[in-house]
């Protein structure tokens, strides 16, 4: 458990989310607390305001966008290009006003930012991938209860094919290594297939469409399998590894690769469990 430090900034303010249950779980917060648990402390606990980070800012911002096209080829509504394009710089300025300030360099950064976003849509909606049909179902939200899980999974889809494949669009910087991006996004893509058949679907496949923003841009699809009993339990365990960690207020630092984009190293150099600043006090 956290003990109050002082003059720490996480010292305060523990919301009902600790030391209860969590109402729910999705696999963002569980992905999230099983990386660095006191990072989602910062986070997601006390909201620990910081600037955005770019990347973060790009990825909603060309969401948004995706969003946009799904949903007319849903309602049979405008998805030209130059449309979707429009709502990317709507929603590309409206995050800044809403969510901002974007931790930017300067200027030429910003700028160099929103156009890599209009080029990764732009070739995203001229390849393959882009959605012909009209799918199933777009940003479609489930909660349901899973069994072995002590509370009900959610989770939010970007796009739901015809055929029940669930697809996450995800923005990145280089090439995804295919093998290690379906296990990297293992939890979210067998919650999906949970969620999916809780409700009476079999997803044929899990899919993941990775928008890369390289000097040509380029649009990949990773598809996986279906996860078998053994993966389907595997994450059920992670997923409430997550909450029973959440319920029992334990939160610690877990350095790795992430802590190079942490954007809390002062408050995770803080950070001293109580029986520890009694030995300090000692
Ligand atoms: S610096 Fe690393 S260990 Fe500390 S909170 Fe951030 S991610 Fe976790």
């Amino acid at each position: 458990m956290i003990a109050p430090l002082q003059d720490a900034p996480f010292a305060t303010g523990l919301t009902p989310w600790t030391r209860t249950l969590p109402e729910h779980i999705s696999p963002t917060a569980a992905k999230a607390y099983l990386s660095c648990s006191l990072m989602f402390y910062f986070e997601r606990v006390v909201c620990l305001r910081k600037k955005t980070p770019v990347a973060l800012h790009l990825g909603k911002a060309v969401h948004a966008a995706l969003q946009a096209f799904h949903l007319a080829r849903w309602r049979g509504g405008d998805d030209s290009p130059e449309t979707i394009a429009a709502v990317f710089e709507q929603s590309f300025t409206d995050l800044e006003r809403d969510e901002g300030p974007v931790n930017y360099k300067n200027d030429a950064k910003r700028e160099k930012t929103r156009i890599d976003g209009l080029r990764v849509i732009a070739a995203y909606l001229d390849s393959p991938e882009a959605m012909k049909e009209k799918p199933r179902a777009v940003e479609v939200m489930l909660t349901e209860s899973i069994p072995g899980l002590s509370v009900p999974l959610t989770g939010a889809m970007d796009l739901v094919e015809g055929n029940y494949t669930p697809v996450d669009f995800k923005s990145a910087s280089s090439k995804p290594d295919r093998s290690h991006a379906v296990f990297d996004h293992e939890i979210q893509l067998v919650s999906y297939q949970l969620l999916l058949e809780t409700v009476g679907e079999n997803p044929p496949s899990l899919d993941l469409v990775f928008l890369v923003k390289t000097k040509k841009p380029q649009t990949i699809r990773v598809r996986s399998k279906p996860a078998d009993r053994h993966r389907k339990l595997r994450v059920i365990a992670l997923l409430d590894t997550a909450v029973e960690g959440i319920a029992s207020n334990r939160f610690h630092p877990q350095p790795g690769m992430h802590c190079s984009w942490c954007q809390f190293r002062n408050e995770c150099m803080a950070w001293l469990p109580e029986a520890y600043q009694e030995r300090r006090a000692a």
